[in-house]
């Protein structure tokens, strides 16, 4: 019996396609539907105890829902942030759709307080379809003999929320969920060095744009992420085990290319929906 994280999506929050959108990426899923993409979501499996988490409830809720719990039962939600990829999904778990009871939700306090405050999420608590938990940062908590999480504060448009990544620890290994970030620098100036002392072994590190270049008339200072082809240099042939996650629709890794091959001979890869790491 083990315990494993499934991813269940790779893209940044609007998805691939996005609507409106005919760039080369969104041309191409909407020609060919097996190229369609889900927003970005982790799910948490302890076989033994015969339970599982999701991490982010995004737009793509229903199929991610399934995908999971084809392996176990949903027994909690776990979240990063209040961007519209992220929480969204929790909706279905209201009465309009599951009517769920009582499911834990773990968020920080500030993102608890956000969904407390402002309806329709506040309708979820209030009407005891799910139990809010909340985890300051830093705080580890144990949702199974086997599985422990902890959510870690990272620098990010904060407009709603606050936003943390999440650090899951099974007896064995321990891996490191980040989609959305601004940028390293104000989190940990030397990510390899920090990654290293916290004993992760695989990262799933937000890959919104490779270069620059992806988002003309966007002021990319304004939706400020690492880049994938920046973050590749600082983890390039390392012990740790890297997939790229969060790719927005332009992304150039979507596609066999030069920037994926240049990422591929850095030792590093891109996330595909469906992954699964033994922890
Ligand atoms: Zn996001
Ligand atoms: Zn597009
Ligand atoms: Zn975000």
């Amino acid at each position: 019996m083990s315990v494993s994280a499934i991813l269940l999506g790779v893209a940044q929050d609007g998805g691939l396609p996005q609507p409106g959108c005919n760039c080369p990426n969104c041309a191409a899923a909407r020609a060919n539907p097996a190229l369609r993409q889900r927003v970005v979501s982790l799910g948490l499996v302890d076989e033994a105890a015969g339970r599982a988490w999701l991490i982010d409830a995004t737009p793509d809720f229903p199929a991610q829902y399934d995908a999971l719990t084809a392996r176990a039962p949903l027994a909690g939600v776990l979240l990063t942030h209040a961007h519209m990829g992220h929480y969204p999904g929790l909706l279905w778990l209201g009465p309009e759709a599951m009517n769920a009871r009582g499911l834990p939700l773990y968020a920080t306090p500030r993102m608890a307080a956000f969904l407390r405050a402002h309806a329709p999420w506040s309708g979820l608590a209030a009407g005891g379809h799910v139990t809010l938990v909340e985890i300051a940062p830093g705080q580890e908590v144990a949702l199974s003999p086997r599985l422990r999480v902890t959510p870690v504060a990272v620098p990010h448009r904060d407009e709603y929320s606050d936003t943390v990544a999440w650090l899951v620890r099974s007896p064995s290994r321990t891996l490191f969920y980040c989609p959305d970030i601004d940028h390293w620098r104000a989190f940990q100036p030397d990510l390899r060095a920090w990654l290293q002392r916290v004993g992760v072994d695989i990262a799933l590190l937000d890959a919104t744009f490779f270069s620059p270049d992806e988002l003309p008339g966007r002021d990319l200072t304004q939706i400020p992420h690492p880049l994938a082809r920046d973050t590749a240099s600082l983890l390039a042939d390392g012990d740790i085990e890297v997939a790229f996650i969060h790719l927005n629709h332009t992304n150039p890794l979507w596609r066999p290319g030069p920037e994926r091959a240049w990422i591929e001979a850095q030792g590093l890869r891109v996330g595909a929906q469906g992954d699964v790491w033994r922890l």
